[in-house]
């Protein structure tokens, strides 16, 4: 079985690709156009720069060559939702060629990135007639084609979704990024193959595909032939349709686009410098600092923020007493997230920690009361009474010490008690960290 994938990327531009209307949402059809995204006769289009921009950040974080010079071209294009019956896409030297993204060490790799206009929306009303609205017509688009490397419909969600997290980091896509991404699946199970088209959600690319495994599969057992066909997916039933028989390459009559010309990007690739991304960060962290590739990467999907406190802490302090205490940092996170001082201030704690000015017991008060507003003093209190808790629950079973003595994981239980007693009143990475302080005095 083979599957590969052309990935539909909304690029995240305030005016659309060839004209200045803007690419927010509209309140109603049909008002964010101009004669230019209307395709008017005598409109000409200007490129928006910003496209080839985020056009080099992904051939970049796709390992691809970028081009030194590229340019547009006008595909036929047959529906109403592109009123000039041509789409200005790429077709010779797209802006990016011959890459690969690795999953889970297993390469697949990408055939291109181009850049291209969003069409238009139909809706369908009555058996009879469509509605157009023109108000997605000319977004910038990027299509992401890979190789048919993929082998389980299962590696494709999978290759879909870390390539989605690293998209977004790398152009800053907003929190709905996955709605602006499409998906066009091609999958063949015996030789020749089918392709489903715009399929959105990660859930809906693995659904969509197990279902054409199925199809495709009952119709060579029965010794028919699979036609190739552009098919579409049927969120609700959970099955793939026909819409049409797939058109060739030459059925589309490409050629070179007059109006816009030649764009030598080379310098321009150059000079953009792109973040390290996620998935990467997290190698890198698990190589670097000898961490488990799990943990580097709990760190890192927890958010890149955090990781990066990691590394700070990890060069000022030691990889020990960053290991030990990320955890710790990571329940009160998300406040601090954007800032420098915070950082620093969570550095500085544990650096004395490190250098024997301070003890744990001491460093995780400051800490916490650093991290939370609240006054070492009431910290302090807190942490009493969580320490009366633990205590308490230890005195009235003491068997537990035993049992921690045999199975470490016993120590869960006392965790869960004095969490359900105070009434979530601490953080979990509080409790556990405690917990095993007075275990451990115990023991
Ligand atoms: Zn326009």
């Amino acid at each position: 079985m083979k599957i590969g994938l052309e990935i539909h990327v909304q690029l995240p531009t305030r005016s659309k690709m060839f004209c200045s209307c803007p690419t927010t949402d509209a309140e109603a059809p049909n008002t964010h156009v101009c004669p230019t995204c209307l395709g008017m006769p005598g409109s000409r289009p200007a490129l928006n720069r910003k496209v080839l921009e985020y056009g080099i950040m992904l051939a970049k974080m796709l390992n691809c060559k970028v081009a030194e010079t590229t340019w547009f071209s006008r595909k036929t294009y047959f529906y109403p939702d592109m009123s000039k019956s041509v789409q200005i896409t790429q077709y010779d030297n797209p802006v990016g060629s011959e890459g690969f993204y690795s999953v889970k060490g297993k390469k697949i790799r990408i055939t291109r990135i181009q850049l291209e206009e969003d069409p238009g929306k139909t809706k369908r009303v009555g058996d009879l007639s469509s509605l157009v609205d023109y108000n997605r017509s000319g977004i910038p688009l990027a299509e992401i084609v890979t190789e048919p490397d993929m082998s389980t419909p299962a590696e494709a969600r999978e290759f879909l979704g870390l390539l989605i997290a690293d998209i977004r980091h790398t152009l800053d896509l907003p929190g709905d990024g996955e709605r602006s991404i499409r998906c066009d699946c091609n999958i063949s199970v015996g030789k020749e193959r089918c392709e489903v088209k715009n399929v959105t959600g990660l859930k809906n690319v693995e659904r969509a595909l197990s279902f054409e495994v199925v199809r495709q599969t009952k119709v060579l057992k029965a010794g028919g032939k699979v036609e190739r066909e552009t098919r579409r997916f049927d969120e609700e039933r959970g099955v793939t349709i026909s819409v049409r028989k797939k058109e060739f390459e030459s059925d589309y009559g490409f050629i070179d686009e007059p109006d816009l010309g030649i764009f030598r990007i080379g310098k321009m690739a150059e000079s953009i410098k792109i973040r390290e991304s996620p998935q990467n960060m997290a190698l890198r962290l698990a190589a670097q600092y000898g961490l488990e590739e799990k943990t580097a990467k709990q760190i890192v999907s927890t958010s890149v923020g955090l990781a990066e406190l990691f590394e700070d802490v990890a060069k000022a302090a030691g990889v020990g007493t960053a290991a030990s205490w990320i955890g710790a940092a990571a329940s009160y996170w998300k406040t601090f997230e954007d800032s420098p001082e915070g950082r620093s201030g969570i550095v500085a704690i544990l650096r004395d920690l490190s250098e024997g000015r301070i003890n744990d017991v001491e460093a995780g008060m400051r800490l916490r009361s650093f991290m939370t507003g609240a006054t070492e003093e009431s910290v302090k209190a807190a942490s009493a009474d969580l320490d009366v808790l633990i205590a308490g629950y230890i005195d009235a079973n003491p068997a537990i010490l035993d049992e921690i003595r045999r199975n470490e994981k016993a120590s869960n239980r006392i965790i869960g008690h004095v969490m359900k007693e105070s009434g979530g009143a601490y953080s979990s990475a509080d409790v556990v960290s405690a917990v095993k302080r007075i275990v451990d005095g115990r023991l």
